[in-house]
């Protein structure tokens, strides 16, 4: 008994598959990202809401370092991300990111969009490459769209396909940023839907979105952000139910 307690017990920091710990950032005179603590386990699926300004993009450049961090540390699986250099393209790959404008690359096709990564940053071979496209282009339901350049496809196909290239790497968490917001409303379903498989399917997901119902179909948690601050991190049930600040109530009311 008493030496399972201990395993258990030790497992538990190495449970967060992505740990931010003290982080802050400015921008200029503008305290961004204002003392951050974040811990997501594997398999969770954290939404992140909070005013436009509020500091999500920032936060999820942040754990890609797509941007640097004043102070504090970011790890993902264990391993604090380095500034620079090959370590970080490494540990980079571990993270999928979807962005609000798809930008897939516009000159290739479809296919090409999806194995570019695995062939020129995992080595992968072309066969091989092409085989797993294949099948994520068929799992997110655009497998017939393969030939066709972007701008063939609509929005929503569009995102599809960027969803199927970042999991093409295998990360070991996605990030989402308002994966929906540039969508025709009727496509909002669509990239929704794809993205609520994935939760279901086990992948460890922080997903900044506007979209409540996804929040409450498929969060574990939601975190809400407001001027740079977690200001409140909690169950979907509880925070749409029983929010605590006033900012969150705030916020809510205006949604309706
Ligand atoms: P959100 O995604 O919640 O809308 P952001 O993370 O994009 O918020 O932005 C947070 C704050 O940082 C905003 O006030 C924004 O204007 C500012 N900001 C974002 N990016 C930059 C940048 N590259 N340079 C200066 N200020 C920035
Ligand atoms: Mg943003």
């Amino acid at each position: 008994m008493f030496a399972r307690f201990i395993l258990m017990t030790t497992q538990l920091p190495g449970d967060a598959l992505v740990s931010l710990n003290a982080v802050n950032k400015h921008y200029g005179q503008l305290h961004v990202l204002k003392d951050i603590n974040l811990q997501v386990r594997k398999g969770e699926v954290v939404v992140v809401i909070g005013p436009s300004g509020s500091g999500k993009s920032t936060l999820c450049r942040a754990i890609n370092r797509l941007e640097t961090i004043d102070d504090g540390d970011i790890a993902i699986d264990g391993k604090q991300l380095p500034a620079e250099g090959k370590e970080l393209a490494r540990l980079r790959a571990d993270v999928g990111m979807v962005f609000q404008s798809f930008n897939l690359f516009a000159h290739k096709t479809i296919l090409e969009n999806v194995t570019l990564g695995p062939i020129k940053v995992k080595g992968v071979s072309k066969a091989e490459a092409d085989k797993e496209a294949m099948a994520l282009l068929e799992r997110v339901g655009v497998g017939h769209q393969a030939p066709k350049l972007p701008a063939q496809l609509s929005g929503g196909q569009q995102q599809r396909v960027a969803i199927a290239r970042a999991l093409a790497m295998k990360p070991k968490v996605m990030l989402f940023d308002e994966p929906t917001s540039a969508l025709d409303p009727e496509m909002i379903n669509e990239v929704l839907d794809v993205m609520i498989q994935l939760a279901k399917e086990g992948m460890t997901m922080i997903v900044v979105t506007h979209e409540m119902g996804f929040a409450r179909k498929a969060a574990d948690r939601v975190v809400f952000m407001a001027d740079g601050q977690i200001v409140e991190d909690a169950t979907p049930e509880e925070f749409f139910t029983n929010p605590q600040s006033s900012r969150a109530k705030d916020f809510l009311s205006k949604l309706l």
